[in-house]
């Protein structure tokens, strides 16, 4: 059985969040996008305002909302909005994924800078964090688990523990991906969500074992709060790519000009703006994903580009074959900070290859099936979208060119 690809953007039937390509071979994810040409915005923004504006001033003493945010992916452009334009008084909120670039560490100090936030900030201590790595890498082959599971679960503990009920997060990936929900549908955080898509199915609570030597107090900052106490505070999150049409690369452009933003080349893809915090997201964390559902993160960017008008199919096509094979360029460094060496580290990955999609040949070499059966040239015309801008990912001025990266004086790092 072959696996169907839409005719619009390149994404098949397989993908990790769930997808619906209908008979006219146009995925979910095509067909919800086309609302941010449809929906009328201004009315939308007008629907937040009044959101928002349940929450404002309520009480002096307290925050207005929580705005979780990183040293990239929109954060600026979200406090920029809830702080300048709609005039909230937000607490910033970040989980520290320790695998921070010193481009996305000056990034969060001149986020705080600028917008005159405060900021909230959990550093998880480096042994367990490492523990947790260990035992997510065996088990999901993932070692992204614990940055997801905290940037996830951190401001909703934080929101019940000060009773500030609303969390505001930028775009949904269900939806934006692959069209989980329309935008009308308004969708808010949920536990739900979280435990099945974000962390793959394994809470917190799940990875204690003495195989893995991962205990309770490894993992009681990544447990989410009872629904008792959310309930009493009435905490909720929005996302305000419900309320905004969102276009991340726009956004992030925008932030480049106002507030110099540092964008900066990706290993595995060609989005300069969105992971520039991170060492091995776009790097170790994405060659993994394509070990697992045969595809990339570029791929995630081209369709985005297709579905917003920039690229065409066939340009999208061309990025793909141009950085999904990419070998990852940090392994070292991540390996040296998790104390494991090569060998095991392949081995370890190996195991998580998907066995649909990848085979070993004569040579024990690995190779990639290709099992997508690709829609007729006749739908990928009738289900074209006309390019109407550039495709251009810029780098911004580095503001420290001479830096040299220190394990030493990185101490936002969270470990040495
Ligand atoms: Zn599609």
């Amino acid at each position: 059985m072959g696996v169907r690809v839409c005719s619009r953007c390149l994404y098949s039937e397989n993908h990790p969040l769930g997808i619906y390509i209908d008979d006219n071979w146009l995925c979910s994810g095509c067909k919800v996008h086309e609302e941010k040409d449809t929906l009328n915005w201004p009315e939308r923004e007008q629907k937040l305002k009044s959101i928002l504006s349940e929450y404002k001033n309520k009480n002096l003493n307290n925050y207005d909302c929580i705005i979780p945010v990183s040293g990239a992916r929109d954060s600026y452009f979200i406090v920029d909005k809830i702080k300048n334009v709609y005039g909230m008084n937000p607490l910033l909120v970040t989980y520290n994924a320790q695998y921070n670039t010193e481009r996305g560490i000056r990034n969060l100090v001149y986020l705080r800078t600028h917008f005159d936030c405060d900021i909230f900030t959990l550093t998880v201590n480096p042994k367990s964090i490492k523990q947790i790595t260990r035992a997510t890498l065996r088990r999901l082959g993932s070692l992204y688990w614990h940055v997801l599971a905290g940037q996830t679960v951190f401001p909703v503990q934080v929101a019940a523990r000060l009773k500030i009920p609303l969390i505001i997060w930028g775009a949904h990936q269900g939806i934006d991906q692959v069209g989980m929900y329309s935008h009308l549908d308004e969708v808010e955080m949920t536990r739900k969500y979280r435990k099945e898509h974000d962390l793959m199915g394994l809470e917190a609570e799940d990875l204690i074992s003495d195989e893995d030597q991962v205990f309770a107090k490894d993992i009681y900052q990544f447990q989410y709060p009872d629904n008792h106490d959310l309930a009493n505070v009435g905490v909720r999150g929005i996302y305000l790519n419900n309320y905004i049409r969102w276009d991340t690369k726009a956004q992030h452009e925008k932030m480049i000009t106002k507030y110099h933003y540092e964008s900066h080349p990706q290993t595995r893809t060609f989005d300069t703006y969105n992971d520039v915090d991170s060492f091995v997201y776009s790097d170790l964390h994405d060659y993994i994903k394509n070990l697992k559902w045969g595809y990339g993160k570029v791929t995630d960017h081209v369709n985005r580009e297709i579905r917003l008008k920039r690229l065409s199919r066939d340009q999208g096509e061309e990025l793909v074959n141009q950085y999904q094979n990419i070998e990852p360029k940090f392994n070292r460094q991540f390996m040296k900070w998790l104390g494991v060496t090569d060998n095991s580290l392949n081995f370890i990955l190996d195991q998580h290859r998907n066995p649909e999609i990848w085979h070993r040949d004569g040579n024990w070499k690995w190779t990639k099936e290709d099992k997508y059966i690709q829609p007729f040239k006749s739908l990928v015309e009738a289900n074209r979208l006309a390019v109407s801008q550039e495709c251009e990912f810029n780098v911004s001025k580095n503001k420290q060119p001479d830096y040299i990266d220190s394990e030493y004086t990185l101490m936002s790092k969270g470990w040495v």
